[in-house]
């Protein structure tokens, strides 16, 4: 019998482990346990971009310069878009021209590794930076890999990432981007857990943001919004929000986790700024 209960104990941190294989929107606080960095960190994601609390002259440079988009024109084939459980994701492969950014405050170039959505519920908005107060319906986030690391570098490093956050606003019948559009034509195929599908389209990411004008921006030092939690992502948050017909919100909406649960609030609480310095580009 000791033998019996001797093994259970020993086995049944490894299944809840299998249960649980990521991290849960349901105990945020428990993020700290594995990455302490999540609780205890000075330089978390998100935060509240305010334009009468952020700087628009950055020492020695002045105006905070341009995102400037390189191959964001190059229309990617056979993208993969997976439900992970947490949220919808497009994988952006590595190739010989990789869409990048660089310029604004960056000293690199960044390659486009990825995207994916954060969202509220039918009763919530969720996104994860507050503009002005304002929360927004969703956010969809572009995050890129610094190109002088590899990916866990990228990780460790205060430069190793960069994230565009484009808030998004809902509405019955709105201009919705040329990508946005390419994009929610396929995500009813992956309402599963871990669906993996290829994107009917082909896709530009600058057919994204086809709709706004890039120009003006929030930028600040800040984290990954979920675990690891790490502190190596430069944020560029544009003010003005891209808009998403209510029926594409009722896709997202009907996004399924492992447990057969519909997605929903999957974004991160407000952090502590911690006086960190917010640019505004405008
Ligand atoms: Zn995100």
């Amino acid at each position: 019998m000791f033998k019996y209960y001797t093994i259970l104990l020993l086995i049944s941190p490894l299944i809840s482990a299998a249960d649980n294989p990521d991290f849960s929107y349901d105990n945020i606080k428990e993020w700290g346990v594995k990455n302490p960095i999540c609780n205890n960190g000075k330089s978390q994601s998100p935060i509240k971009l305010s334009i009468l609390t952020s700087e628009t002259n950055v020492p020695d440079i002045g105006d905070v310069p341009p995102i400037v988009f390189r191959n964001y024109n190059i229309q990617l084939k056979n993208l993969e878009m997976l439900n992970n459980g947490r949220t919808v994701q497009i994988k952006i492969p590595n190739s010989e021209e990789p869409p990048y950014i660089e310029g604004a405050l960056l000293t690199n170039k960044y390659k486009a590794i990825s995207l994916h959505f954060h969202w509220g519920s039918v009763t919530t908005r969720g996104s994860e930076h507050l503009i002005d107060d304002l929360r927004y319906d969703a956010e969809l986030h572009i995050v890129h890999q610094n190109m002088a690391y590899d990916p866990k570098e990228a990780l460790e490093k205060p430069d190793g990432l960069a994230v565009l956050g484009f808030v998004i606003k809902k509405d019955i019948i709105v201009p919705e981007s040329t990508g946005l559009r390419k994009i929610f034509a396929d995500v009813d195929r992956v309402r599963y857990y871990s669906s993996n599908v290829t994107l009917s389209s082909s896709l530009a990411l600058q057919e994204i943001f086809d709709t706004i004008n890039t120009s003006k921006f929030f930028t600040y030092q800040g984290s990954l919004t979920t675990p690891p939690c790490s502190e190596s992502v430069s944020w560029f948050v544009f003010s003005k929000p891209l808009m998403l017909p209510l029926l594409d919100f009722l896709k997202l909406w009907n996004i399924y986790d492992e447990n057969g649960y519909a997605i929903k609030n999957n974004y991160r609480p407000i952090q502590n700024r911690e006086g960190r310095s917010v640019y505004y580009r405008f």
